[in-house]
């Protein structure tokens, strides 16, 4: 899926605080937008691999949770934010489709590498691949309660993010047909 899909998943994990602590609601909001998104930058070195951990980030985020919720305070709660983000981001790859320019010709079947166990996951092709239409309303789908939730800052980077999933999700096609020649 696109990271502005992760993003719009990793913030809607924080509404909850938002509901029920809005003090707290911008630090558990900055922590999930940019553990929604992190993981996917390394799309630079070996992506779906480098920074994804579907098993560390999930060991690390159930403590850091737990001792969020015993100590609430912006550090912990934007730590574990964060966490929890990126694990569900690195677990959701597994739904997507196989990391390529060009997802939608590949044979591949891999989705994101599972470090503990030393090899790759099966990719389920739910969501056929980044920037397909699926992926567009996925992401609109969550960005929706952070919309209604947030507001000022957080509420203006959702809408730019919106409109940069719309845009990526309308070119994606010729988009990886260019980035398949560099490859
Ligand atoms: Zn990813």
């Amino acid at each position: 899926m696109m990271a502005t899909t992760h993003g719009f998943v990793g913030l809607a994990l924080t509404t909850v605080v938002a509901a029920f602590a809005p003090e707290l609601a911008v630090p558990a909001a900055a922590g999930g937008i940019a553990g929604g998104i992190f993981p996917d930058l390394d799309v630079a070195a070996e992506h779906r691999r480098t920074l994804h951990f579907p098993g560390y980030y999930t060991i690390g985020a159930l403590p850091a949770v737990g001792f969020a919720t015993v100590a609430p305070g912006p550090v912990t709660v934007g730590v574990a934010t964060f966490l929890l983000a990126a694990a569900v981001h690195s677990v959701s790859d597994i739904i997507g489709g196989t990391p390529s320019a060009v997802p939608w010709e590949s044979e591949r079947e891999h989705a994101v590498y599972f470090h503990a166990s030393g090899r790759w996951l099966r990719a389920k092709r739910w969501v056929r691949y980044d920037g397909a239409p699926e992926d567009f309303f996925l992401g609109a789908a969550f960005a929706l309660p952070s919309l209604v939730l947030f507001e000022g800052t957080i509420r203006r980077l959702v809408l730019v993010g919106l409109g940069v999933s719309l845009v990526y999700s309308l070119f994606r096609r010729p988009i990886g047909r260019i980035a398949a020649r560099w490859e």
